[in-house]
């Protein structure tokens, strides 16, 4: 089959791998705890999922309007100023099938050959296949742990070039769990406004924070007309599976956006729609119950993964990943996760599967039980004692 070149180009998110590959070996007998995917264990809150089957019984099965449904952009038009001290309007919002699709979207309507898009690195493997497939150019600005997993504004400003389209930043992130502090942000946005650039925020995990609150770059003055904000329902409120993401952009941006979406998906599912509504009008207290759970776990994988001999793990200040350094172990990532599976019956992910500059470190979800994180923290321990 002689397949188009741009497929070369694009990558893949080598947790959903891994988890087939743990699942196989579940499948044979063996006993392996997850750590590798990234979704909350959580359910999704009853009465989001009420919401949903009520609509489902009042007929909410047809197409909707593909920027998604009214009371539904309205809804996150209010959720976004709010929480971003910014003012929204519903034609600034696309709902899309995840958050996914918005970093999708915008490359494909922003980027091409001959422009260059500046992306965090260690960092969700979606923007750097993504950047790929659009034919532009992946420019990876490096995230250092000593800087808590941020990067030095002049060093994003050393890489800008007369080329530079866009840049991704991604707070709190995945897999690090680091925060861009307010200072970098304003910082960043200065460049942006200079250069003339996009900004695509990824603020998926902007709920998912544990000092402090949260700060998107589009509050900056100057910042709105100038911002692609991702954020969706996957991690907030527990429905990865319910495929329900949302770009907030100036409204010529969402326009492209919405057309992209008449040409792709159509619309994002309509009783899903409704749920979406219901989660940000409704009792959040839910969504604070899980963060605190996810701070508990957090402590204890951090002072568990320091006990590992040539593991170093400084405690993330949001999302839900650990990402210890294991370089005093003097093993490559790849190798170590691959021992982890199949030695141990833990599954991780190599630092190397969020970009090159992941050498050196694993990725931990811990968003499962604190009984499966202490047996894998007994398991790791083993198999790195045993060199
Ligand atoms: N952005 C980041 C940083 C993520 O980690 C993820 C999912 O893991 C997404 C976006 C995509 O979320 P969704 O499942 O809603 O497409």
């Amino acid at each position: 089959m002689k397949f188009a070149t741009r497929m070369s180009r694009l990558g893949t998110e080598s947790a959903f791998e891994v988890l087939a590959r743990a699942k196989a070996l579940e499948a044979e007998g063996h006993d392996i705890v997850h750590l590798e995917i990234g979704e909350p264990d959580f359910d999704t809150p009853h009465d989001i999922v009420e919401a949903a089957v009520q609509a489902l019984r009042d007929g909410y099965t047809h197409y909707t309007p593909a920027a998604g449904m009214p009371v539904l952009r309205q809804a996150i038009a209010d959720y976004v100023s709010h929480t971003r001290d910014v003012n929204i309007t519903p034609d600034q919002v696309v709902v899309v099938p995840g958050g996914k699709p918005v970093m999708f979207h915008t490359m494909m309507m922003l980027c091409e050959e001959g422009d260059e898009v500046i992306y965090p690195n260690p960092s969700f493997p979606i923007y750097e296949s993504m950047i790929n497939f659009s034919g532009a150019k992946a420019v990876p600005i490096r995230l250092s742990m000593d800087r808590g997993f941020g990067f030095a504004p002049e060093d994003l400003e050393a890489l800008v070039t007369p080329q530079t389209r866009l840049i991704i930043i991604n707070s709190p992130a995945n897999p690090t769990g680091g925060v861009q502090s307010a200072e970098d942000l304003r910082a960043i946005a200065e460049i942006a406004i200079k250069h003339d650039l996009i900004v695509l925020s990824d603020e998926i995990y902007s709920r998912i924070i544990y000092d402090g609150e949260f700060f998107s770059i589009a509050s900056i003055p100057g910042m709105l007309e100038r911002t692609i904000i991702l954020d969706g329902f996957s991690k907030t409120y527990a429905m990865t599976g319910w495929r329900m993401g949302y770009g907030v952009m100036p409204a010529t941006l969402a326009q492209r956006m919405a057309q992209l979406v008449v040409n792709s998906t159509s619309c994002t599912a309509a009783f899903s729609q409704v749920a979406g509504a219901a989660a940000l009008t409704g009792s959040q207290a839910d969504v604070d119950q899980m963060v605190a759970a996810f701070r508990e776990r957090r402590d204890l994988v951090v002072a568990g993964l320091n006990e590992i001999p040539g593991f170093k793990c400084i405690v993330p200040r949001g999302a839900f990943y650990a990402f210890p350094s294991i370089e005093g172990t003097g093993l490559k990532s790849k190798d170590l996760a691959d021992r982890l599976l199949s030695e141990a019956g833990v599954a991780v992910l190599s630092g190397t599967a969020f970009g090159a500059y992941g050498e050196g470190f694993l990725r931990l979800s811990y968003a499962t039980s604190k009984d499966n994180i202490n047996r894998a923290l007994e398991r790791i321990d083993a198999v790195v004692r045993k060199g």
